[in-house]
């Protein structure tokens, strides 16, 4: 049996307090894929000797923290060390490019920067002229000059005691305008969902998660880490999702979350099997919907029946498919306790009766306190009475279990990330020889929905598909390239001159068959 090594009549101020509250003695926490085992004890450690680095460095309460490195511990533990040092934690995408950079960095303005040794010549230009005054670096081996400055004698580090509304984290996440937002996530709003996850999902000490995820996304840095860390339990710590390896791990785990993608992925291999799954007790999708025919087909050959859940950056998971009751392929399931969803008139606000599709809103201590620097977007994003406007389109049934229908602002969500056409439209319109361009996601039986394009020749100029894509990689991060480029003579428009998506989705919905 666990022993808690801190009582609970601890005074809990703040999320790291909260995990200091539940630290299991001796129990293990991380097995990473180099062999290296930590306990929950050593993982507390090195956070706090990461914050006593970030501290040397400069960084105070309040300060941000980005980090654009391989995944690794100490890349996952800068959240710890950041959430005791009253830092914010600002997670970069390790494919975005330095233009892509230059933009996040510019915004967060963060006092210290942690990147791939690679990376740091681009970056400590980007660094100096956003004023950050410390780069230091970090490799998938935890080797770096962070890692050097753990080395250095101790600064005292005593934790900075933030409280439970000071900012955790800044999540950027895409707008439709084209410029990321960063969503601004307190102490308080990560903590009451990983303790509501845990529960709802029934984490113990017992459990053992694979986990394969990235950790620059909510799913994989607190869905995933956060409901382990809090319940006692530990983590089969991946850099990557293979479906062979996964395979063979699956026998030593309980719990496995992942992206559709991951789920198509393990019933394509012919090592998947019933037998392997044998130790599990549960496996749970998101971040992209799950297909009633993957749902059904993972059903029929494990006995398990995927949990599928609903969240966003904005506001970690808001609905999640029953442990106990009925788990409803291509719904999402219920709202989690706590949490209050309901669906609107995307116009006027008003409510609507069940069984209507509309605007899906939600209010709770998950949800975010709103966009860094953009109070205005944040006023609009917000209904009077508190309710956070998601974008997200869908219909609650009589027995309370919400489908997504669409999105109102047309991402694509490809492999489980997001990407937002107009940011993809508006890099293909500055090539040459482009006139106009829209992006489109179609159905793709591995990424879900393929980036596709189709563009606009100028008058008198031709397009050549693998140029157009060459053009765009040294702009975009991979997975926001297009996988095909449509040549047309011109977009189809509604009166009022905006690009008919929908037509567009229609006429090459067979795009990616076969594929
Ligand atoms: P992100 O902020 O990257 O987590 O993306 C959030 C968006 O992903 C949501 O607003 C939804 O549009 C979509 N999403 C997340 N989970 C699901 C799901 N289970 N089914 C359908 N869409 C989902």
């Amino acid at each position: 049996m666990t022993q808690w090594i801190y009582e609970p009549d601890w005074a809990i101020r703040n999320f790291g307090d909260l995990v200091k509250s539940r630290l299991p003695s001796g129990a293990i926490f991380i097995r990473d894929d180099d062999g290296r085992v930590l306990t929950h004890v050593d993982y507390w450690s090195l956070s706090g000797r990461i914050a006593g680095a970030l501290m040397d460095c400069g960084a105070k309460r309040g300060d941000r923290v980005a980090v654009q490195a391989e995944k690794s511990v100490e890349c996952l533990a800068l959240f710890l060390a950041c959430a005791r040092l009253g830092a914010v934690l600002v997670p970069l995408n390790t494919a975005y490019t330095d233009s892509e950079l230059d933009y996040f960095l510019g915004d967060a303005e963060p006092a210290v920067i942690v990147c791939a040794p690679e990376r740091q010549t681009g970056i400590s230009g980007l660094a100096s002229k956003h004023r950050c005054a410390v780069v230091l670096t970090l490799d998938g081996n935890s080797e770096g000059s962070l890692a050097s400055e753990m080395r250095a004698p101790p600064a005292q580090f005593a934790d900075a005691a933030p409280d439970w509304a000071d900012l955790a984290a800044i999540l950027y996440t895409s707008g439709t305008t084209g410029r990321s937002k960063g969503a601004m996530l307190t102490h308080a709003n990560l903590a009451s969902n990983a303790l509501t996850l845990a529960e709802v999902w029934r984490f113990t000490h017992r459990d053992v998660l694979i986990h394969a995820l990235p950790i620059y996304h909510t799913h994989g840095l607190f869905t995933a880490v956060n409901t382990i860390l809090l319940s006692g339990g530990s983590m089969l710590f991946r850099k990557k999702f293979d479906a062979g390896e996964v395979i063979s791990l699956l026998p030593q785990a309980t719990a496995m979350m992942g992206v559709p993608t991951y789920y198509t992925r393990l019933l394509r291999h012919q090592g998947f099997t019933r037998e392997v799954v044998k130790h599990m007790r549960l496996f749970i999708s998101g971040s992209a919907p799950l297909l009633e025919e993957t749902h059904r087909r993972f059903r029929e050959k494990t006995g398990h029946a995927i949990i599928e859940r609903y969240g966003m950056t904005e506001t970690g998971r808001n609905t999640s498919n029953p442990y106990d009751g009925e788990r409803i392929a291509s719904t999402v399931g219920l709202p989690l306790p706590g949490i209050s969803l309901r669906v609107t008139n995307p116009k006027s606000g008003a409510r609507l009766v069940d069984g209507e599709a509309g605007m899906i809103e939600v209010k709770g201590p998950n949800v975010f306190t709103g966009y860094w620097r953009k109070p205005e977007l944040t006023g609009t994003e917000f209904r009077a009475d508190g309710y956070f406007i998601t974008g997200d389109l869908g219909q609650i049934d009589d027995k309370g279990y919400v489908t997504i229908v669409g999105r109102a602002r047309d991402l694509v969500i490809t492999g489980g990330l997001n990407v937002y056409p107009k940011e993809v439209e508006s890099e293909l319109e500055a090539l040459e020889g482009v006139s106009e361009a829209a992006v489109i996601g179609l159905p793709h039986k591995d990424f879900g929905e393929a980036v596709t394009a189709i563009v606009v020749p100028d008058a008198g100029a031709s397009i050549d598909e693998a140029e157009v894509i060459a053009g765009l990689k040294l702009r975009l991060a991979n997975y926001k390239l297009p996988k095909r480029v449509i040549v047309a003579g011109c977009l189809p428009r509604n009166a009022m001159g905006k690009v008919l998506k929908n037509r567009l989705r229609e006429t090459h919905a067979g795009l990616y068959d076969g594929n």
